[in-house]
């Protein structure tokens, strides 16, 4: 018999009559023929509620203390949802995460799921129950309880539905479907009818905050459709799969997170291993680093900056404290900004950047719009603006791509397949633990140049001057970084190696109209790129990444990274050696 997950939200189930009305979709899926899982969130706002608690008592509250604590509130969720399906005469029996035998990590409050039994679960449906599991927990090997993370219950219910090889994944949730941005913010924001696994992944990453990043891991690794719906309603929603009906338009949508902090590291020493000594500590504490940019050193010195998301400040900085504790040398000043806002474009047709960014650029300096820090990636463009302007440049960035006119063709093609039984025991036991990642591809590209312009002028407009400058040469660049500390911007970007000559000659020009300093050279650079499922949440990767480089003494010129991609610049020279050295150390991640 198939099997039907459907993952009720906080305000899904946030008082009785909510969550009597979402036992009804449950008792109306088991009539149609289907045993199902529901997966409960905490209802309404009892999380939150529950964490300003512990906060009255404790400044920083013991992380294994919250998991204890939050845990609760998905606990009361079951309990209630079984009363309401026996109270309209069905058969329910409720779980937490330890009794399903979701068993994680130790990493309390953000726990990944390393394996699921899926016994008792089965039992109970057998038994012509509905199963009702407590989102968002689970237990590690000392009987700890822990959980995964906010909106974690999403994770929850697409892993059951992969463990369990369900027929289908249903959120509901308080919108109808996935937006091309947050209907919230975006009022203009137009559903969409489906939306692929990778552009979703990236999305969600981005701030899109309807579904949990990581539960599209799970959903993209086992192939699990999604399906994102109203509680209140019985539209159509969302399908997230992998092949999306709809031709892929270069962007497919916009997000925004609003709460960035930019940390700058300054006086690093200009040596290989200098930016991992500071990294280092930081991914041990998994904590997500985004938009790196290591400004070229002038002077035998570096200069580091990098984003993170607010919650992560504190522990971002005792980090660095302890960096700095331990090797007085590896910095000299640190400072950071917590008042901006991360905004980003997202589509897996965004084949050639220039084009795409050089317009986002653009309509964000029209509003006079300062661009604070820039990383591109194959399939999304970041921004980083101050707080205050941040949804005036979603919404422009939102109309400028035209998001809300749904696209003009559409792509008849078949259902993606799903995997069957088999696959998927497979693809369970090539992980070790099944959150495990797994990098498909490494590539190495030698075709591409450098071009880096110092010192520039922190004017709005800027990055959108010097791309139609660029674009209108005819050039086509691939990664553009930009970062703009208290004392200096500079500007990176890559090009086509037989462009070099070229590509030098206009840096030099938009140099001295910009009375910069003048670029000596476009070097040849090498790209190392990393394919994988969820590269930049899972944080070892980078870690092991930055380490290895730095341990086999190759200097990195550029870092992007997306959920899909992780991509590393370095001397044309030391192409080869930085891939070999990468096959040899991440060989247990590497899909063979
Ligand atoms: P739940 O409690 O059901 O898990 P969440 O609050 O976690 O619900 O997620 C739903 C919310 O996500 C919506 O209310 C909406 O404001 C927000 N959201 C952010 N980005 C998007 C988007 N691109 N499409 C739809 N909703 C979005
Ligand atoms: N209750 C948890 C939270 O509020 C998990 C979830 O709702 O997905 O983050
Ligand atoms: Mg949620």
């Amino acid at each position: 018999m198939s099997i039907i997950v459907q993952k009720f939200g906080g305000t899904s189930v946030a008082d009785s009559n909510k969550i009597l009305a979402a036992a009804r979709k449950a008792i109306r899926a088991q009539k149609e023929g289907h045993q199902v899982v529901m997966v409960v969130s905490a209802m309404g706002k009892n999380t939150d509620k529950l964490i300003a608690l512990a906060r009255e008592i404790h400044p920083e509250p013991p992380s294994r203390e919250m998991d204890m604590l939050l845990s609760t509130g998905e606990q009361v969720s079951v309990a209630l949802m079984a009363m309401a399906i026996q109270s309209l005469g069905y058969q329910a029996v409720s779980m937490t995460g330890a009794q399903i035998g979701i068993k994680t990590d130790n990493s309390f409050m953000k726990a990944r799921i390393q394996s699921i039994c899926t016994e008792r679960i089965r039992q109970a449906l057998d038994a012509g129950n509905i199963v009702i599991a407590a989102g968002f927990q689970g237990v590690d090997d000392q009987f700890n309880i822990t959980t995964l993370g906010r909106g974690g219950s999403d994770t929850t219910a697409v892993a059951l539905a992969a463990v369990l090889n369900a027929q289908s994944c249903e959120i509901y949730t308080d919108v109808d479907g996935v937006y091309t941005a947050d209907p919230r913010v975006v009022p203009e924001a137009r559903r969409v009818k489906q939306i692929s696994y990778d552009e979703m992944l990236e999305m969600a990453s981005l701030g899109a905050g309807v579904m949990h990043s990581r539960s599209i891991e799970f959903a993209k690794n086992f192939r699990v459709p999604v399906h994102v719906r109203a509680s209140f309603s019985d539209e159509p929603g969302t399908m997230i799969v992998e092949e999306p009906e709809s031709a892929s338009r270069a962007v497919c949508g916009a997000a925004i997170a609003k709460d960035e902090v930019r940390i700058s590291v300054r006086g690093v020493p200009d040596h290989p291993g200098a930016a991992n000594q500071i990294f280092q500590p930081i991914a041990n504490r998994r904590i997500a680093m985004d938009m790196i940019v290591q400004n070229v050193g002038t002077e035998g010195e570096a200069e580091i900056s990098f984003t993170i998301s607010a919650g992560e400040l504190s522990a971002t900085l005792k980090a660095l404290e302890e960096v700095k504790r331990t090797t007085p040398d590896a910095f000299q000043t640190l400072t950071y900004d917590d008042n901006l806002s991360k905004v980003s474009i997202v589509g897996l047709g965004m084949e050639q950047q220039v084009g795409v960014a050089e317009k986002m650029f653009q309509v964000i300096a029209d509003k006079g719009i300062n661009i604070e820090m820039i990383s591109t990636s194959e399939i999304k463009v970041s921004v980083l603006v101050n707080q205050a302007q941040a949804l005036d440049a979603l919404r422009t960035v939102h109309a400028a791509f035209e998001l809300e006119k749904a696209p003009e063709e559409v792509r008849v093609s078949a259902p993606s397949a799903q995997i069957s039984d088999t696959e998927k025991v497979q693809m369970i036991n090539r992980l070790e633990h099944m959150e495990d990642l797994l990098i498909e591809s490494i590539d190495l590209d030698e075709k591409q140049a450098r071009v880096t312009l110092f010192d520039l002028p922190q004017t709005p407009g800027l990055a959108a001057r010097i791309f139609k400058r660029v674009s209108d040469a005819g050039l086509v660049v691939d990664m553009i970084v930009q970062s703009s500390g208290d004392h200096q911007t500079n500007l990176t970007f890559t090009v086509l190696r037989e462009c070099a000559e070229g590509s030098l000659e206009l840096a030099r020009q938009i140099a001295e109209k910009l009375g910069c300093t003048s670029p000596e050279t476009c070097p040849p650079v090498a790209k190392i790129s990393l394919s994988g499922t969820g590269m930049r949440s899972h944080t070892t990767i980078a870690s092991r990444i930055l380490k290895t480089l730095a341990e086999g003494n190759v200097n990195i010129d550029m870092i992007n990274t997306s959920e899909v991609r992780f991509n590393i610049v370095v001397a044309a020279k030391d192409g080869e050696k930085a891939l070999e050295l990468l096959k040899k150390e991440l060989h247990d991640v590497i899909a063979e």
